[in-house]
């Protein structure tokens, strides 16, 4: 199968040319693979795809890609960054529930500053980089400060990649028989004034976007129905996305059944949440009806496979991807924050997607690791309400692609197919990781962070954090 240049392809040589991949894995409607590879990217965008049969055109910077594996941008479809400031903060044995979790967090996160939104921003945007990532979403639920979110956008441009961050909120504390700890407890006029004005200063919605701004009060433990209503009209209003966790746990489920009488999906329901503006982090035990509902309704699932797992012992067992994806729901594929992961690579989140599915269904029914990676491509991109934007290799698609090597160590004995080989061995770090036809990634190097440099900040503010110093 070829692909000719886009009409609009200018006769002047393009401004990047990657050829001669193993193959090129477009995820795109057709599911079209090409073999010899290649893309051409101008002006930002893709223009040009083909297979070896094809001469790619002329190009002011040619990058050979024999022994990859191209594929679009990962997309990440849920994070908190600001939580790698604290990875592997408590011991598991000393959080026995997700409420004491959120004590035992709550107290050295209320310390959260700028630099620290900052910092913990570019390193978690580098780390997902050299994963292959080239869009992430954010989810900063907690302001101690003012103006954390314009911090986070500044890193994130610096750093390149293509960010959706949510500006999050908790506004029922003790007294209201919330778990939000009461000096992070906000009032919600200001909660949606400041969100309105990061939309205003910040939100492009252009297609070739770098900054989306999204709302999203945090819980049902944490957020008033008031804020949930009230959040959700401004989300409609200023016509950006919304977001919030559902789902995830027994704890929130005990929660949510005392305070509503209802399962926490039926509450969402109630509240007018579930529309395809809408996208949900986790979704761990939904029954056959929450299931349909959600697919009716085009709401979208942020899966986070870590987060199922570290959290141990779900009453249900791993989360029923298989059947929500069956029944034409879209899942993405999130690293959630590090207190889940500890880790923020969108492909060993990828991996774990697709061994969790297979540890739940079975090898018949197995979820392949195209299946994984076209939630990691086309399932984050529409979550974020960027469908044929980002999430895939199709002309007019914004040039993000990420460009891996299989003729290294892992993959010595992989012939048959170099796509399944990359899900199911590595460790994998991408080798290029390329946003709107810029280099992050090179050589497997980040080029726009200088790590040293982060790492000893970032020291300096996760100190600041754990130990108030
Ligand atoms: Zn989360």
């Amino acid at each position: 199968m070829t692909h000719e240049l886009s009409p609009t392809a200018a006769t002047e040589p393009l401004d990047l040319v990657i050829r001669d991949a193993d193959v090129l894995a477009c995820f795109d409607d057709a599911g079209t693979e090409l073999a010899g590879g290649w893309l051409a990217i101008d002006d930002g965008v893709i223009v040009g795809l083909g297979d070896r049969t094809t001469t790619p055109p002329a190009a002011r910077e040619v990058v050979d890609a024999r022994g990859c594996v191209v594929l679009p941008g990962l997309v990440n479809a849920h994070q908190h960054l600001y939580q790698n400031l604290t990875r592997a903060y408590a011991p598991a044995e000393q959080v026995e529930s997700l409420t004491d979790w959120f004590w035992t967090y709550f107290t050295a996160w209320a310390r959260l500053d700028a630099d620290a939104a900052a910092i913990s921003t570019t390193v978690g945007l580098a780390e997902l980089a050299l994963s292959g990532c080239t869009t992430s979403a954010d989810h900063l639920y907690l302001h101690p400060e003012p103006a954390l979110m314009d911090a986070q956008i500044e890193a994130a441009r610096a750093v390149g990649l293509r960010f959706s961050p949510v500006r999050g909120s908790m506004t029922i504390g003790p007294d209201d028989g919330g778990v939000c700890p009461p000096g992070l407890v906000e009032r919600l006029d200001a909660v949606l004034d400041e969100t309105a004005r990061l939309v205003a200063e910040y939100h492009d919605p252009s297609p070739d976007s770098f900054v989306r701004v999204g709302v999203g009060p945090s819980t049902l433990m944490s957020s008033s129905a008031d804020a949930m209503v009230e959040s959700r009209r401004l989300a409609e209003a200023l016509d950006v996305r919304l977001h919030s966790h559902v789902a995830d746990d027994p704890d929130e489920e005990a929660f949510v059944r005392a305070r509503y009488g209802r399962r926490p999906l039926e509450v969402f329901e109630d509240l007018g949440w579930l529309s395809d503006r809408t996208w949900l982090a986790h979704v761990v035990y939904p029954d056959e009806r929450e299931v349909a509902m959600l697919a009716a309704t085009g709401v979208s699932v942020a899966h986070c496979p870590s987060m199922t797992m570290i959290d141990g012992g779900l009453p249900g067992g791993p989360p029923p991807i298989r059947p929500m994806l069956d029944a034409g729901v879209n899942v993405g594929i999130g690293c959630d924050g590090a207190t889940a992961a500890d880790h923020q690579s969108l492909w060993l989140e990828t991996k774990l997607a697709m061994l969790l599915s297979r540890q739940r269904e079975g090898r018949a029914t197995a979820m392949s690791a195209r299946d994984a990676l076209r939630m990691a491509t086309r399932g984050g991109a529409r979550a974020l309400g960027r469908e044929g934007e980002i999430g895939q290799l199709s002309i007019g698609a914004n040039g993000d692609v990420s460009v891996w090597r299989v003729d290294t160590l892992p993959y010595a004995g992989v012939l048959a197919d170099p796509i399944t080989g990359l899900m199911q061995c590595g460790p994998a770090w991408a080798w290029h990781t390329v946003v709107g036809g810029r280099f992050v990634v090179r050589d497997g190097q980040l080029r726009t962070v200088d790590v040293p440099r982060s790492l000893e900040r970032h020291r300096r503010a996760s100190e600041r954090i754990q130990l108030g110093r």
